[in-house]
């Protein structure tokens, strides 16, 4: 059977959070749709005749020594009006950082030269990092959120987009909110609509989220609707949930429940629900993600600024909840999701070690709490893809063909000495170790996107 192309080499992806695949040698044959029709091993009939007929036709592409092939990866949880101030006011506490900085930022999108100048160069700035799917929060205007899921779709990448809702006075400034709970749902199902659009005549998927900036923005008219609309819609849902202690007891004296609990009441705790951080959930609210089928977008890096607390995936992925991963521009400082892996095993150490040096070492930390680079790769890829309900995420026969080339051999390259190491300590290295820049090929829904 013809395929579009055929790649020959090693790939690597994860099976479940504690184990992963290692496919030597490999024949990923990608069909025209995009998909990988199939895998095939080496020392078979079909092996042979399938890289004849793909040389001679010259679909073949043969990965060097020192490449090998990945799923791309899958980011959950992007701020993109916040990609201009990234690394920027990480010093100052919340409450500066949002309206001192962050909103007044975000109302600026209402301009869309400078939306459209920011978004493009963030989306490719997402691509050339190896993100083949993002989730973004876009911002409260529904204009600039079109124009972000339009960049998204000529660019190829794989993209969840929503358009922020915020309409509290008494939380949002008023150039940086919408003017009602009915205007807020209308632009919402505008938007909704806008994506599903472009969706059917896009090869990778665009799809609009119902995206309440987080409870204490919005009104319970706006979160009410909102969980209508994602009914009405089937339509993802991506908010926040107990993200800081300030969160978490603000949504408790609102409602009298937990952050959780509220999401469920307002109809946002769904099996297509991804909340950010979900750091200081109770056992119970854990189990309600759980029995409802929601996901956390786990955000490391901007856990250690704001959070005040480590989230505990390891025991939340014992608990059987889906965890991805998230750089959470740009409380987080960097678009890269190695940077997030590496972050995650870091803060899982820190939470099982403990960190208060007076305390003798067996009372000190939480036990059990530790990551490694198979629960780091695993929320990276294959914990993004089912939170957001995508067949991608693995080297599999049927799946999405999103993947990219990592190259030891490039110029610069922090990643070394492959040649000595078995092939479990190379997909190590590379999660430990990698950088944009060894990233020499992209592919999503089986296209060829640029990387520059
Ligand atoms: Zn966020």
């Amino acid at each position: 059977m013809p395929y579009r192309y055929v790649i020959k080499g090693t790939g690597f992806y994860s099976k479940s959070p504690d184990s992963f695949a290692v496919l030597e040698n490999h024949l990923f044959c990608v069909d025209n749709d995009g998909t990988l029709a199939t895998c095939i091993t080496p020392g078979t009939a079909a092996y042979e005749e399938t890289r004849d007929t793909a040389k001679t036709d010259g679909s073949l592409i043969v990965l060097k020594e020192g490449q090998f092939l990945l799923p791309g990866f899958v980011d959950t949880h992007v701020h993109a009006p916040q990609w201009a101030q990234t690394g920027k006011a990480l010093d100052a506490k919340l409450p500066v950082w949002l309206n001192k900085y962050t909103f007044p930022l975000e109302a600026a999108y209402a301009d869309l030269d400078f939306a459209e100048t920011v978004y493009r160069d963030l989306v490719q700035t997402l691509l050339a990092n190896g993100t083949t799917t993002a989730q973004y929060f876009g911002s409260v205007h529904l204009e600039p959120n079109k124009l972000l899921a339009d960049l998204c779709a000529d660019a190829g990448q794989r993209a969840f987009v929503g358009k922020v809702v915020m309409d509290l006075p008494a939380q949002c400034p008023d150039y940086c909110r919408d003017k009602s709970a009915e205007q807020a749902l209308a632009d919402t199902e505008a938007f909704l609509r806008y994506t599903a659009d472009i969706n059917k005549q896009t090869v990778q998927d665009i799809v609009g989220v119902v995206t309440p900036r987080f409870i204490p923005a919005c009104s319970d008219d706006a979160l009410y609707g909102l969980g209508e609309l994602a009914v009405k819609y089937d339509a993802p849902v991506q908010s926040h949930c107990s993200e800081s202690d300030w969160e978490h007891d603000h949504v408790l004296a609102r409602t009298g429940i937990s952050d959780t609990k509220a999401h469920l009441r307002y109809g946002l705790l769904t099996k297509r629900t991804v909340l950010a951080h979900s750091v200081h959930l109770s056992d119970d609210d854990a189990e309600l993600y759980r029995k409802h089928g929601a996901s956390i977008a786990h955000s490391p890096l901007s856990n250690a600024f704001f959070a005040g607390a480590v989230c505990p995936v390891k025991k939340r992925l014992d608990q059987g909840i889906r965890v991805s991963l998230a750089t959470d521009l740009s409380a987080g400082y960097t678009p890269s999701m190695f940077d997030a892996m590496r972050q995650a095993i870091v803060s899982s150490r820190i939470l099982a070690s403990g960190t208060d040096y007076r305390l003798p070492a067996e009372r000190r930390g939480v036990s059990d709490s530790d990551l490694d680079f198979r629960q780091a790769f695993y929320m990276a890829t294959v914990g993004g893809a089912e939170a957001l309900r995508i067949r991608s995420g693995k080297l599999e026969t049927g799946y999405n063909f999103d993947a990219f080339i990592f190259d030891f051999n490039v110029l610069q390259s922090n990643s070394r000495y492959y040649e000595f190491d078995n092939l479990a300590d190379v997909l190590q290295k590379i999660v430990l170790t990698g950088q944009r820049q060894n990233i020499a090929a992209l592919w999503i829904q089986g296209n060829a996107v640029s990387l520059h």
